[in-house]
C-alpha cells in the first residue's frame, strides 16, 4: 500500500480534481491512502472566519458563506445532476458549525480555531470521493480522526504514536485486505483529542498527515504532490534558474526544510526515514515525470540549495552591567524565548552579547523584546533576510551578498547562514 498526499493547490478547481482523478487512474494498480488537505485557499478563509467568530470583528457567517460558495461553484462543476446526494451530504457538513457560529466561544482561541478550521479538509475530503466514486473509482470516505491520536494542545497537537498505530492497524488496514479494498480518502492536517475534539497539526500540516500514515501502516512509499516538478535547489519565487534535484537523502531533506524550505512540512520525514520509507515529490501537473526521491542514499547534495527568508528580526542581547554572556544567560535568554512561542532561527555569541534572528512576528516579537529588556540591553534590526546555503562555496557566498549589507554570518560544515539587508 501506498500514501499520496493532494495539497491545495492541485484541488483548488474542479479543474484540480478531475486531474487528482486522472492520476489516481494511472496507479490504478496500486492500493492507496489518499491524504487532502483543504482546496486552495480555504483554511486562510477559516482562518479569517475564527477571528471574526471569536473577537467579533466581522460578520462570521458571511464568510462562511463565502467558503460555502467557492466549494458548492467546484461541486456544481462536477456533478451536474442536482439532485445527486453529494449536495445534500455537503450541507449537511455545514449545519454543525453555523449552530456553533450562532453561539458564543466557548473554547480557548485555539481551541475553537481547530474546530472551525477543519471543516477545510471535511469538505475538500467529501468532494474528491464523492467525485472518484461517481468517475468509477471505488474510494472510501473515511474521517482521519478515527486514526489519528493527539494530546490537547491545540494548532500544534502532538501524535500520540501508540494509539494512532493501534487504530490504523484495527480500523483502517483490514479494508486493504480485501480484494476491492482500493482507495481511501482522508483528511489532512486533523487529529482528536482523547475527549474527542478536533486538533490540528499545524499549518501546512497534511504532509505530516501522510507520513503518519505511511509510518503506521508500513506503506511501500509516499508520494507528495506538488505545484512544482519536485524539490528545486532553490524557490522559484526568488529564484529565475533553479534545478531539480532528483535524490535526495533524509538527513539533507530534514536539515533543508528545518532551515525553511517549504517544499515539505518539517515533520514528515523523521518517521519515514525512521522506517525507510521512500517520499517522492511529484508534479501534478506532470505526473509522469519522475520528480525528486527522498531516500537514505547517500547522495551529497549535487548543487548549493538556497533558501530565503524575509521580515526577519535581529535581535542583539547583552548583560546590562557588561558582564559577559555565560551559561545562566543563555538559558534565560531561551528560556524567554520559548516562552513567547519564537523560534529561533540563527544565533551567534561573542563575549559580551548574543545575537538571534527570528521571523518578525508582529504578535510576539514586540512583547518578547519588553520582556528581554527588563533583564538585559537590548538592540534589534527589523526588515532583513535571512540566507541559507547548504553546500556553500564562496563564489555563492559572496554572489548572493552583492548589494547587501551583512549583520551576521554562521559557517558550520555544510551550511551557512547570513542575515542580510539591502543596501
Ligand atoms: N490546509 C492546511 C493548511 O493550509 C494544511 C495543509 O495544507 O497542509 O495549512
Ligand atoms: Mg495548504
Amino acid at each position: 500500500m501506498d500514501v499520496f498526499k493532494f495539497g491545495g493547490a492541485s484541488v483548488k478547481d474542479a479543474g484540480g480534481v478531475k486531474n487528482v482523478e486522472k492520476i489516481l487512474r494511472m496507479h490504478a494498480d496500486k492500493k492507496l491512502i489518499v491524504v487532502v488537505s483543504a482546496m486552495g485557499k480555504t483554511t486562510n478563509a477559516l482562518e479569517r472566519l475564527c477571528e471574526a467568530f471569536f473577537y467579533k470583528k466581522e460578520d462570521a457567517l458571511s464568510i462562511l458563506n463565502e467558503i460555502r460558495i467557492f466549494h458548492l461553484q467546484i461541486l456544481s462543476d462536477l456533478f451536474e445532476d442536482p439532485n445527486d446526494s453529494v449536495f445534500e451530504d455537503f450541507h449537511n457538513t455545514f449545519v454543525e458549525l453555523e449552530w456553533a457560529l450562532d453561539g458564543n466561544p466557548a473554547y480557548s482561541y485555539d481551541q475553537e480555531y481547530d474546530q472551525i478550521v477543519s471543516l477545510g479538509e471535511i469538505l475538500a475530503t467529501k468532494i474528491i470521493a464523492a467525485y472518484l466514486n461517481k468517475s468509477g473509482l471505488p474510494a472510501q470516505w473515511r474521517d482521519v480522526r478515527d486514526f489519528i491520536r493527539t494530546d490537547d494542545n491545540f494548532r500544534e497537537g502532538k501524535v500520540d504514536w501508540e494509539l494512532t498505530s493501534q487504530n490504523i492497524k484495527e480500523s483502517l488496514l483490514p479494508f486493504f485486505q480485501k480484494e476491492d479494498g482500493k482507495i481511501v480518502v482522508l483528511q489532512g492536517f486533523l487529529g482528536v483529542t482523547s475527549e474527542n475534539f478536533t486538533t490540528t497539526l499545524g499549518r501546512e500540516g497534511s504532509d505530516y498527515t501522510a507520513s503518519i500514515m505511511a509510518y503506521c501502516s508500513d506503506a511501500e512509499s509516499v508520494t507528495i504532490w506538488k505545484d512544482v516538478p519536485g524539490v528545486l535547489n532553490a524557490d522559484p519565487k526568488w529564484f529565475d534558474e533553479t534545478k531539480l534535484i532528483e535524490m535526495l537523502s533524509y538527513q539533507d531533506a530534514i536539515e533543508l526544510s528545518y532551515y525553511g524550505a517549504t517544499v515539505i512540512h518539517p515533520k514528515t520525514i523523521k518517521p519515514l526515514q525512521n522506517k525507510n520509507i521512500p517520499l517522492y515529490v511529484k508534479s501534478f501537473l506532470m505526473p509522469s515525470e519522475p520528480g525528486t526521491v527522498i531516500s537514505n542514499a547517500q547522495s551529497t547534495l549535487p548543487v548549493p540549495c538556497f533558501i530565503f527568508k524575509v521580515n526577519q528580526v535581529l535581535i542583539s542581547i547583552s548583560p546590562k552591567d557588561f558582564s559577559f554572556i555565560v551559561e545562566e544567560n543563555m538559558s534565560r535568554i531561551f528560556k524567554l524565548f520559548a516562552e513567547h512561542g519564537v523560534k529561533i532561527n540563527t544565533m551567534l555569541n561573542s563575549a559580551i552579547s548574543f545575537s538571534l534572528c527570528v521571523d518578525n512576528s508582529e504578535r510576539q516579537i514586540p512583547v518578547l523584546i519588553k520582556a528581554l529588556q527588563e533583564e538585559y540591553r537590548v538592540l534589534y534590526n527589523d526588515s532583513l533576510e535571512l540566507i541559507t546555503i547548504r553546500y556553500y562555496d564562496q563564489p555563492t557566498i559572496d554572489r548572493v551578498c552583492l548589494g547587501k549589507k551583512v549583520f551576521l554570518e554562521v559557517k558550520s560544515r555544510y551550511t551557512v547562514q547570513i542575515v542580510v539587508k539591502d543596501l
